[in-house]
């Protein structure tokens, strides 16, 4: 059995009952075998064995009061993975399906992902089984207070900086920092995702659309073809998807789609993100509202919208959101390519169903690594005391993108085939960090 099955095997039987976390390892680990054939030395020194232990990790009790009175507990999560090339650095994922396997495999794709945006980042995870739906502000407020007491000791500028994910916006940033500072009493934008009044960077809430769209962007690049005119696929209606769908927009593309988990939205015409925008970031509504204020948009709540014919697909709002079946129909219609805005969109079968096919299949851990490379950016920032404008900070994110697609299919077609960008985003983020570990001694 090579190393690598060796190490997949172990750690399995190690974590039960993690799902999640054994679908990342089943996905990463094997790639990286034609790397570890070169580099005998890797196994001597256990890196893997020590890759897939994270270095802490905490859990915590999260008592809150609502507003009738009645008391609450959640359980809180910070996985700090691996801190080899720089400080903990990956979000909060507020959301009632969060268990520790959520946040392992969030962590462990961050180890990768943060390595291949050339930062300084090591990765990290964390969250709760709390769910801010249908919340009030003081309700919001109080469960952030409550997650910080427990957190705040465990975090900081230079060790580990959380930000936003799944259900962590501004608001929920603003209360967590604002609490931080009081335990604390450090001023010191230890959180990215931060509002712009105080520390945040411009382009960080457009950046890992942006940036998603700017890796597609290189892939269709390489099929000698554009977004101009493209028909475009995007689920979810939140962070991500709004600013994927903006910038394929701003490119020529149609985008057809948004949806949430209650069902899906097609505007033949084109989404209307103002719509969108006001129904999900001004009055934290249901998708199915777009109806309402758009002639000609349908709204569906059942199916999905992998089943509307497209050129490019960007799933972006959870893992295993698009299936086999899913997958088929995409191959049936003609896709292009499918770029992963959200973490492990795809599953397993779905993403061997695609290659085999001949679709572009782009990994979250490149193509939506400009979140955090932005993040990143809203650091130096930080700690400079400086703030770049808007069309500074993207261009670095373009910048960014353009190498992460660069280095991933170089190092595809060096170890694997053209255009296995699992591999190639495997390979090359693990290389760095490897290489990282080696020279760190056995820590
Ligand atoms: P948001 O909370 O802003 O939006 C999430 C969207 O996805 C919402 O529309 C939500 O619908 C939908 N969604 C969430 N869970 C489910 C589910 N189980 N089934 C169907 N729909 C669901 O999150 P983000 O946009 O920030 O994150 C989306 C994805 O992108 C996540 O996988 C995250 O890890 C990834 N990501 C985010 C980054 C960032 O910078 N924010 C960086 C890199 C990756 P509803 O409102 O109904 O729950």
């Amino acid at each position: 059995m090579s190393y690598s099955m060796k190490v997949l095997e172990d750690t399995k039987a190690k974590n039960p009952g993690q799902p999640e976390f054994h679908q990342t390892l089943t996905e990463i680990l094997p790639t990286l075998q034609p790397y570890l054939d070169e580099h005998r030395e890797c196994e001597k020194a256990g890196i893997l064995e020590r890759l897939v232990e994270p270095e802490r990790q905490i859990i915590f009790r999260v008592p809150w009061v609502d507003d009738s009175g009645a008391v609450h507990v959640n359980r809180g999560y910070r996985v700090q993975f691996n801190s080899a090339i720089g400080p903990y650095k990956g979000g909060l994922r507020f959301h009632p399906s969060v268990t520790l396997s959520t946040i392992k495999f969030l962590g462990f794709e961050q180890i990768f992902k943060n390595s291949l945006t050339g930062l300084p980042i090591g990765g990290g995870k964390g969250g709760s089984d709390f769910d801010p739906k249908g919340k009030s502000d003081r309700e919001v407020m109080g469960f952030c207070q409550s997650f910080m007491n427990e957190l705040y000791r465990h975090i900081g500028a230079d060790t580990d900086v959380p930000a936003g994910d799944i259900g962590v916006g501004a608001r929920e940033i603003g209360y967590m920092y604002g609490q931080y500072k009081r335990l604390t009493g450090l001023v010191d934008g230890t959180y990215t995702g931060k509002s712009l009044c105080y520390g945040g960077s411009l382009a960080r809430k457009e950046a890992t659309g942006y940036g998603l769209v700017y890796f597609a962007e290189q892939i269709l690049s390489s099929l000698k073809t554009t977004f101009q005119g493209k028909r475009v696929l995007v689920s979810g209606a939140g962070n991500v998807a709004i600013y994927a769908a903006e910038k394929a927009t701003q490119l020529g593309a149609k985008v057809l789609t948004v949806s949430d988990s209650s069902g899906y939205v097609l505007d033949p015409d084109g989404i209307d993100l103002e719509t969108v925008k006001l129904i999900k970031e001004k009055q934290r509504g249901r998708i199915s509202e777009y109806v309402k204020h758009r002639k000609g948009a349908e709204y569906f709540d059942k199916g999905s919208v992998w089943q509307v014919p497209c050129d490019v697909a960007l799933p972006c709002a959870t893992q295993n959101e698009l299936n086999e079946d899913d997958a088929k129909v995409l191959i049936k219609n003609n896709c292009l390519a499918v770029a992963e805005g959200s973490n492990m969109s795809t599953t397993l079968e779905a993403v061997e169903l695609l290659h085999k096919s001949g679709v572009i299949y782009a990994p979250g851990k490149a193509s939506n690594a400009g979140g955090v490379a932005v993040s990143a950016l809203e650091m130096a920032q930080n700690s400079g005391r400086l703030f770049w404008p808007f069309e500074e900070v993207d261009k670095k994110l373009q910048g960014i993108m353009q190498n992460i697609y660069k280095q991933v299919s170089e190092t595809a077609e060096h170890y694997a085939t053209k255009n296995d960008l699992v591999a190639g985003a495997n390979i090359g983020g693990f290389v760095k960090v490897c290489e990282v570990m080696m020279l760190q001694g056995i820590i």
